[in-house]
Protein backbone atom coordinates (compact mmCIF):
# COMPACT_ATOMS: atom_id res chain seq x y z
CA UNK A 1 0.00 0.00 0.00
CA UNK A 2 1.83 3.19 -0.69
CA UNK A 3 0.32 6.57 -0.96
CA UNK A 4 0.21 8.97 -3.56
CA UNK A 5 -2.25 11.35 -2.74
CA UNK A 6 -2.66 12.89 0.56
CA UNK A 7 -6.05 15.13 1.25
CA UNK A 8 -5.29 17.58 4.54
CA UNK A 9 -8.90 19.11 6.24
CA UNK A 10 -7.40 22.36 8.16
CA UNK A 11 -4.45 24.37 7.37
CA UNK A 12 -3.70 26.06 10.55
CA UNK A 13 -0.16 25.08 12.62
CA UNK A 14 -0.79 21.40 11.62
CA UNK A 15 -2.59 21.21 8.36
CA UNK A 16 -0.40 23.82 7.03
CA UNK A 17 2.81 22.28 8.35
CA UNK A 18 2.03 18.88 7.50
CA UNK A 19 1.34 20.14 3.80
CA UNK A 20 4.92 22.35 3.97
CA UNK A 21 6.53 18.97 5.15
CA UNK A 22 5.37 17.05 2.46
CA UNK A 23 6.48 19.40 -0.57
CA UNK A 24 9.35 19.75 1.12
CA UNK A 25 10.11 15.76 2.13
CA UNK A 26 7.95 14.07 -0.14
CA UNK A 27 7.82 16.05 -3.22
CA UNK A 28 6.43 13.23 -5.31
CA UNK A 29 2.85 13.12 -3.20
CA UNK A 30 0.37 14.83 -4.18
CA UNK A 31 -1.44 17.29 -1.84
CA UNK A 32 -5.00 19.09 -1.70
CA UNK A 33 -6.16 21.44 0.88
CA UNK A 34 -9.17 22.78 2.03
CA UNK A 35 -9.78 25.14 5.09
CA UNK A 36 -13.57 26.37 6.18
CA UNK A 37 -13.02 30.00 6.35
CA UNK A 38 -12.11 31.07 2.88
CA UNK A 39 -9.22 33.76 4.18
CA UNK A 40 -7.63 30.65 5.33
CA UNK A 41 -7.83 28.81 2.31
CA UNK A 42 -6.60 31.92 0.78
CA UNK A 43 -3.66 32.32 2.44
CA UNK A 44 -2.78 28.47 2.36
CA UNK A 45 -3.32 28.83 -1.53
CA UNK A 46 -0.35 32.20 -1.34
CA UNK A 47 2.02 29.88 1.06
CA UNK A 48 1.40 26.79 -1.01
CA UNK A 49 0.47 24.43 1.49
CA UNK A 50 -1.10 22.52 -0.64
CA UNK A 51 -0.37 21.48 -4.17
CA UNK A 52 -4.14 23.02 -4.96
CA UNK A 53 -6.55 24.37 -2.65
CA UNK A 54 -10.49 23.46 -2.76
CA UNK A 55 -13.72 25.25 -2.41
CA UNK A 56 -15.13 21.96 -0.43
CA UNK A 57 -13.52 19.07 1.86
CA UNK A 58 -15.33 16.18 -0.27
CA UNK A 59 -13.54 18.29 -3.17
CA UNK A 60 -10.13 17.73 -2.12
CA UNK A 61 -10.70 14.31 -0.42
CA UNK A 62 -12.34 12.69 -3.52
CA UNK A 63 -9.21 11.62 -5.13
CA UNK A 64 -7.09 11.04 -1.87
CA UNK A 65 -5.40 7.85 -0.87
CA UNK A 66 -5.03 9.39 2.59
CA UNK A 67 -6.90 11.80 4.41
CA UNK A 68 -5.42 13.84 6.84
CA UNK A 69 -8.19 15.97 9.39
CA UNK A 70 -6.46 18.90 11.32
CA UNK A 71 -9.16 20.36 12.72
CA UNK A 72 -10.07 21.36 16.14
CA UNK A 73 -10.81 18.06 17.99
CA UNK A 74 -14.30 18.86 18.92
CA UNK A 75 -14.93 19.43 14.94
CA UNK A 76 -13.71 15.94 13.77
CA UNK A 77 -16.55 13.89 13.50
CA UNK A 78 -18.56 17.05 11.66
CA UNK A 79 -15.57 16.63 9.05
CA UNK A 80 -16.16 13.03 8.91
CA UNK A 81 -19.42 12.82 7.90
CA UNK A 82 -18.96 16.03 5.79
CA UNK A 83 -16.75 13.64 3.59
CA UNK A 84 -18.27 10.58 3.52
CA UNK A 85 -19.76 10.50 0.34
CA UNK A 86 -17.18 11.69 -1.68
CA UNK A 87 -13.85 9.27 0.15
CA UNK A 88 -12.71 6.61 -2.20
CA UNK A 89 -13.59 3.30 -0.37
CA UNK A 90 -9.84 2.37 0.06
CA UNK A 91 -8.66 5.42 1.34
CA UNK A 92 -6.88 5.41 4.88
CA UNK A 93 -8.46 8.21 6.95
CA UNK A 94 -6.21 9.93 10.01
CA UNK A 95 -5.69 13.02 12.18
CA UNK A 96 -3.78 14.76 14.26
CA UNK A 97 -6.14 15.54 17.20
CA UNK A 98 -4.53 16.20 20.55
CA UNK A 99 -6.82 13.38 22.23
CA UNK A 100 -7.08 10.02 20.38
CA UNK A 101 -10.14 7.69 21.94
CA UNK A 102 -12.78 9.87 21.58
CA UNK A 103 -11.92 11.25 18.23
CA UNK A 104 -11.19 7.73 17.57
CA UNK A 105 -15.27 6.93 18.04
CA UNK A 106 -16.13 10.33 16.40
CA UNK A 107 -14.89 9.25 12.99
CA UNK A 108 -15.74 5.45 13.00
CA UNK A 109 -18.98 6.42 13.99
CA UNK A 110 -18.80 8.50 10.80
CA UNK A 111 -17.23 6.46 8.23
CA UNK A 112 -18.01 3.09 9.49
CA UNK A 113 -16.49 1.19 6.12
CA UNK A 114 -13.05 2.93 6.27
CA UNK A 115 -9.62 2.08 7.52
CA UNK A 116 -9.11 4.76 10.30
CA UNK A 117 -5.79 5.24 12.10
CA UNK A 118 -5.68 8.21 14.76
CA UNK A 119 -2.56 9.79 14.85
CA UNK A 120 -0.89 12.63 17.46
CA UNK A 121 2.20 14.37 16.35
CA UNK A 122 3.29 15.42 19.23
CA UNK A 123 4.42 18.78 18.23
CA UNK A 124 3.70 22.05 17.97
CA UNK A 125 3.60 25.69 18.95
CA UNK A 126 1.32 28.01 20.34
CA UNK A 127 0.52 29.64 17.29
CA UNK A 128 -2.06 29.05 15.32
CA UNK A 129 -3.65 29.76 11.81
CA UNK A 130 -2.30 29.44 7.95
CA UNK A 131 0.55 31.27 8.46
CA UNK A 132 1.88 29.39 11.50
CA UNK A 133 2.58 26.19 9.79
CA UNK A 134 6.48 25.53 8.82
CA UNK A 135 8.13 22.26 7.30
CA UNK A 136 10.68 21.06 9.67
CA UNK A 137 7.60 21.32 12.77
CA UNK A 138 7.95 17.34 12.88
CA UNK A 139 11.57 16.72 12.72
CA UNK A 140 12.48 14.55 15.92
CA UNK A 141 9.92 14.79 17.16
CA UNK A 142 6.96 11.45 18.27
CA UNK A 143 4.13 10.91 15.98
CA UNK A 144 1.77 8.37 17.80
CA UNK A 145 -0.61 6.46 15.91
CA UNK A 146 -3.27 4.06 17.91
CA UNK A 147 -4.53 1.73 15.30
CA UNK A 148 -7.64 -0.48 16.32
CA UNK A 149 -6.87 -4.19 16.26
CA UNK A 150 -8.77 -4.81 13.19
CA UNK A 151 -6.68 -2.38 10.75
CA UNK A 152 -4.67 -3.89 7.73
CA UNK A 153 -1.00 -3.96 9.20
CA UNK A 154 0.07 -2.52 5.60
CA UNK A 155 -2.24 0.28 6.41
CA UNK A 156 -0.16 0.94 9.50
CA UNK A 157 2.77 0.87 7.90
CA UNK A 158 1.94 3.22 5.21
CA UNK A 159 0.96 5.80 7.63
CA UNK A 160 4.36 4.78 9.90
CA UNK A 161 6.45 5.35 6.30
CA UNK A 162 4.53 8.23 5.55
CA UNK A 163 5.53 10.47 9.24
CA UNK A 164 9.07 8.69 9.00
CA UNK A 165 9.87 10.30 5.91
CA UNK A 166 8.28 13.47 7.47
CA UNK A 167 11.07 13.63 10.03
CA UNK A 168 8.82 11.56 12.88
CA UNK A 169 9.94 9.00 15.31
CA UNK A 170 6.60 6.76 15.22
CA UNK A 171 5.26 4.83 17.95
CA UNK A 172 2.27 2.06 18.14
CA UNK A 173 -0.15 2.31 21.23
CA UNK A 174 -3.73 1.93 22.05
CA UNK A 175 -6.10 5.22 22.06
CA UNK A 176 -6.51 5.22 26.17
CA UNK A 177 -3.13 4.67 27.01
CA UNK A 178 -2.18 7.55 25.05
CA UNK A 179 -4.73 9.89 26.14
CA UNK A 180 -4.06 8.77 30.20
CA UNK A 181 0.15 9.47 28.72
CA UNK A 182 -0.92 12.57 27.17
CA UNK A 183 -2.89 13.97 30.03
CA UNK A 184 -0.15 14.43 32.01
CA UNK A 185 2.44 15.00 29.53
CA UNK A 186 0.63 17.80 27.67
CA UNK A 187 -2.87 18.49 29.17
CA UNK A 188 -2.48 18.90 33.03
CA UNK A 189 0.83 21.27 32.42
CA UNK A 190 -1.43 23.17 29.70
CA UNK A 191 -3.90 23.28 32.90
CA UNK A 192 -1.53 24.18 35.00
CA UNK A 193 -0.39 26.78 33.05
CA UNK A 194 -3.95 28.61 32.27
CA UNK A 195 -4.50 28.55 36.06
CA UNK A 196 -1.39 30.35 36.88
CA UNK A 197 -1.79 33.26 34.29
CA UNK A 198 -5.18 33.34 35.51
CA UNK A 199 -4.54 33.38 38.93
CA UNK A 200 -1.63 36.30 38.60
CA UNK A 201 -3.93 38.32 36.42
CA UNK A 202 -6.42 38.60 39.36
CA UNK A 203 -4.28 39.02 42.08
CA UNK A 204 -5.45 42.60 43.77
CA UNK A 205 -1.96 42.98 46.09
CA UNK A 206 0.32 42.57 43.15
CA UNK A 207 -0.04 44.32 39.62
CA UNK A 208 -0.45 43.11 35.97
CA UNK A 209 2.56 45.53 35.17
CA UNK A 210 3.99 44.36 38.27
CA UNK A 211 3.51 40.83 36.61
CA UNK A 212 4.68 41.08 33.29
CA UNK A 213 8.12 43.50 34.25
CA UNK A 214 9.40 40.78 36.91
CA UNK A 215 8.28 37.60 34.36
CA UNK A 216 11.54 36.31 33.94
CA UNK A 217 11.72 34.57 36.94
CA UNK A 218 9.53 31.75 35.73
CA UNK A 219 6.41 33.00 35.11
CA UNK A 220 7.28 33.20 31.46
CA UNK A 221 7.53 30.41 30.71
CA UNK A 222 4.18 29.61 31.86
CA UNK A 223 2.57 31.96 29.73
CA UNK A 224 3.98 30.56 26.58
CA UNK A 225 1.74 27.35 26.93
CA UNK A 226 -0.99 29.33 28.32
CA UNK A 227 -1.33 31.62 25.53
CA UNK A 228 -2.09 28.46 23.23
CA UNK A 229 -5.53 28.44 21.02
CA UNK A 230 -8.53 28.63 23.44
CA UNK A 231 -10.31 26.57 20.78
CA UNK A 232 -8.18 24.05 20.91
CA UNK A 233 -7.24 23.43 24.02
CA UNK A 234 -11.06 23.52 25.05
CA UNK A 235 -11.93 20.43 22.85
CA UNK A 236 -8.88 18.89 24.23
CA UNK A 237 -10.04 19.06 27.93
CA UNK A 238 -13.62 18.19 26.89
CA UNK A 239 -12.79 15.30 24.91
CA UNK A 240 -9.80 14.04 27.38
CA UNK A 241 -12.03 14.60 30.55
CA UNK A 242 -11.75 11.49 32.41
CA UNK A 243 -7.78 10.69 31.73
CA UNK A 244 -7.44 14.56 32.42
CA UNK A 245 -9.28 14.38 35.67
CA UNK A 246 -7.35 11.07 37.14
CA UNK A 247 -4.52 12.93 36.55
CA UNK A 248 -5.91 16.10 37.82
CA UNK A 249 -6.79 14.33 41.24
CA UNK A 250 -2.93 12.51 41.11
CA UNK A 251 -1.70 16.51 40.77
CA UNK A 252 -4.38 17.45 43.61
CA UNK A 253 -2.92 15.02 46.30
CA UNK A 254 0.98 15.59 45.13
CA UNK A 255 0.35 19.11 45.52
CA UNK A 256 -1.15 19.08 49.56
CA UNK A 257 2.11 17.08 49.98
CA UNK A 258 3.85 20.26 48.66
CA UNK A 259 1.70 22.64 50.83
CA UNK A 260 2.08 19.96 53.79
CA UNK A 261 6.19 20.03 53.24
CA UNK A 262 6.43 24.36 52.87
CA UNK A 263 4.20 24.62 56.39
CA UNK A 264 5.90 21.93 58.46
CA UNK A 265 9.31 23.22 57.33
CA UNK A 266 10.29 20.19 55.82
CA UNK A 267 13.49 20.91 53.59
CA UNK A 268 14.27 17.27 53.12
CA UNK A 269 11.01 16.52 51.17
CA UNK A 270 11.33 19.51 49.09
CA UNK A 271 14.89 19.10 48.56
CA UNK A 272 14.00 14.99 47.42
CA UNK A 273 11.31 16.09 44.89
CA UNK A 274 13.38 18.78 43.42
CA UNK A 275 16.33 16.58 42.83
CA UNK A 276 14.06 14.21 41.45
CA UNK A 277 12.42 16.43 38.40
CA UNK A 278 15.76 18.38 37.47
CA UNK A 279 16.94 14.44 36.36
CA UNK A 280 13.99 14.53 34.54
CA UNK A 281 14.52 17.50 32.76
CA UNK A 282 18.16 16.09 31.86
CA UNK A 283 16.45 13.16 30.70
CA UNK A 284 13.88 15.09 28.17
CA UNK A 285 17.54 17.09 26.86
CA UNK A 286 19.53 13.78 26.56
CA UNK A 287 16.58 12.16 24.54
CA UNK A 288 16.62 15.80 21.95
CA UNK A 289 12.98 16.40 23.12
CA UNK A 290 14.00 20.06 23.93
CA UNK A 291 17.33 22.09 23.69
CA UNK A 292 19.24 23.22 26.54
CA UNK A 293 19.33 26.75 26.08
CA UNK A 294 18.19 29.76 27.90
CA UNK A 295 15.91 30.39 24.69
CA UNK A 296 14.72 26.41 24.38
CA UNK A 297 16.92 26.71 20.77
CA UNK A 298 13.21 27.94 19.63
CA UNK A 299 14.70 31.41 17.97
CA UNK A 300 15.76 28.96 15.41
CA UNK A 301 12.18 27.65 14.28
CA UNK A 302 10.08 30.89 14.87
CA UNK A 303 12.28 33.53 14.22
P1 LIG B 1 -5.41 25.82 13.95
O1 LIG B 1 -4.11 26.45 13.61
O2 LIG B 1 -6.49 26.64 14.57
O3 LIG B 1 -5.98 25.13 12.62
C1 LIG B 1 -7.22 24.48 12.54
C2 LIG B 1 -7.89 24.92 11.25
O4 LIG B 1 -9.03 24.09 11.01
C3 LIG B 1 -8.40 26.38 11.29
O5 LIG B 1 -8.00 27.06 10.12
C4 LIG B 1 -9.90 26.18 11.36
O6 LIG B 1 -10.62 27.26 10.78
C5 LIG B 1 -10.08 24.93 10.54
N1 LIG B 1 -11.37 24.29 10.74
C6 LIG B 1 -12.16 24.28 11.84
N2 LIG B 1 -13.27 23.55 11.62
C7 LIG B 1 -13.19 23.10 10.33
C8 LIG B 1 -14.03 22.31 9.52
N3 LIG B 1 -15.17 21.82 9.99
N4 LIG B 1 -13.64 22.05 8.25
C9 LIG B 1 -12.47 22.54 7.76
N5 LIG B 1 -11.64 23.32 8.49
C10 LIG B 1 -11.99 23.58 9.78
O7 LIG B 1 -5.21 24.56 14.93
P2 LIG B 1 -3.96 23.54 15.01
O8 LIG B 1 -3.06 23.98 16.11
O9 LIG B 1 -3.43 23.28 13.66
O10 LIG B 1 -4.72 22.25 15.56
C11 LIG B 1 -5.36 21.34 14.69
C12 LIG B 1 -5.42 19.99 15.35
O11 LIG B 1 -4.08 19.60 15.70
C13 LIG B 1 -6.22 19.95 16.65
O12 LIG B 1 -7.04 18.80 16.66
C14 LIG B 1 -5.17 19.84 17.74
O13 LIG B 1 -5.64 19.08 18.84
C15 LIG B 1 -4.03 19.13 17.02
N6 LIG B 1 -2.67 19.40 17.52
C16 LIG B 1 -2.29 20.69 17.80
C17 LIG B 1 -1.02 20.93 18.29
C18 LIG B 1 -0.56 22.33 18.62
O14 LIG B 1 0.45 22.52 19.28
N7 LIG B 1 -1.26 23.36 18.17
C19 LIG B 1 -0.10 19.86 18.46
C20 LIG B 1 -0.51 18.58 18.10
C21 LIG B 1 -1.79 18.36 17.65
P3 LIG B 1 -11.23 28.39 11.81
O15 LIG B 1 -10.04 29.07 12.39
O16 LIG B 1 -12.05 29.25 10.91
O17 LIG B 1 -12.05 27.65 12.83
Amino acid sequence: MTIKRVAIVGLGLLGGSLGLALKEYCPDIVTTGYDSDPETRRRAAERGLAGTICESASGAVAEADLVVMCVPVGAMGAVATEIADALPRQAIVSDVGSSKASIHAAISAALPEHIVIPAHPVAGTEQSGPDAGFASLFQHRWCILTPPDDVPEEAVAALRTLWEALGAEVEIMSAEHHDLVLAVTSHLPHLIAYTIVGTASDLEDVTRGEVIKYSAGGFRDFTRIAASDPTMWRDVFLSNKDAVLEMLQVFSEDLTRLQRAIRRDDGDALFELFSKTRAIRRGIIEMGQDDARPDFGRSDHEG
